[in-house]
């Protein structure tokens, strides 16, 4: 499996997605600007074989498997739980488990919020179990999203993508262990409530990502985001926090780091001492 490489990384977006016409290209781009790894946002099991082949390519692609929100709005119970069964076979693929969460915005829910809560429960259950951090995908429906975690996530580690909340917001998430990325949203001037909040986050919990090819910045058009638009985010960041934007992506590549390997180093340690 790929591992993170040395270099700046985009902590979420969708190398895979069926939009992009020629990853290769971006990834190619973004290297000579210094990304060197890209942790996926994982959709659904089209999007996961996507993903692989993707990675087999490119060793700077990071799997992650997941069902979308999105995914699970738009399939039957049927095909959810199919598709949970089969996650739980390739799991030990994936880097990380996600997008898991919930979007009960109504053009996306259509009446899905049982099932995406049913979804999201056995996908915390998942992450759990193989030891796998989670990628987050939490919109609108943040009350019940804190009930499934308080419930569901205990002893998962994992990061909201895509964090635009408020600083009270952002404290609720930081409480329950969680890391919180950022993205295109953050160079809008007009989004005074999310700066605040990115004030208060500690540098060590913080995540910078594009989550291209969506949430541009401004001047990049919809739907056509690209990796590289990862400086553009670290430099507001770094504007916000007083630093510099090598400081800003130092960090999150750290940051990244730990969440994805700690388990992994946790479960090396505890063989090696079971066996002298
Ligand atoms: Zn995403």
């Amino acid at each position: 499996m790929n591992r993170l490489r040395p270099g700046w990384v985009d902590a979420h977006l969708h190398l895979a997605d069926p939009r992009i016409d020629d990853p290769g290209a971006l990834v190619e781009q973004a290297e000579a600007q210094g990304i060197h790894s890209f942790l996926q946002g994982g959709v659904g099991p089209e999007d996961w074989q996507r993903q692989r082949e993707l990675a087999q390519r490119h060793h700077g692609i990071l799997p992650a498997f997941g069902l979308h929100p999105y995914w699970v709005s738009d399939h039957t119970a049927d095909e959810c739980e199919s598709a949970l069964d089969q996650l739980a076979r390739e799991l030990p693929h994936a880097l990380a488990l996600g997008e898991t969460g919930l979007d009960f915005r109504p053009h996306i829910c259509k009446d899905s919020e049982a099932r995406q809560i049913a979804c999201f429960e056995a996908q915390l259950e998942m992450a759990r179990v193989g030891a796998k951090p989670v990628i987050l995908h939490l919109v609108q429906a943040v009350d019940e999203a804190e009930r499934v975690l308080d419930l569901f996530g205990a002893g998962v580690r994992g990061l909201v993508h895509a964090f635009t909340g408020s600083a009270p917001q952002a404290e609720a998430w930081l409480k329950r262990d969680l890391h919180l990325s950022v993205g295109g949203p953050v160079c809008r001037p007009d989004l005074t409530r999310l700066h605040q909040a990115v004030k208060i986050i500690p540098m060590d919990r913080l995540l910078l990502e594009t989550d291209s090819p969506d949430q541009p910045p401004p001047g990049v058009v919809a739907g056509h985001n690209t990796p590289s638009s990862l400086l553009l985010v670290a430099d507001k960041v770094a504007e916000i926090k007083g630093l510099s934007r090598a400081q800003v992506l130092d960090k999150s590549r750290e940051n990244l780091e730990k969440l994805l390997y700690a388990n992994q180093s946790a479960n090396h340690s505890a063989n090696q001492s079971t066996n002298p």
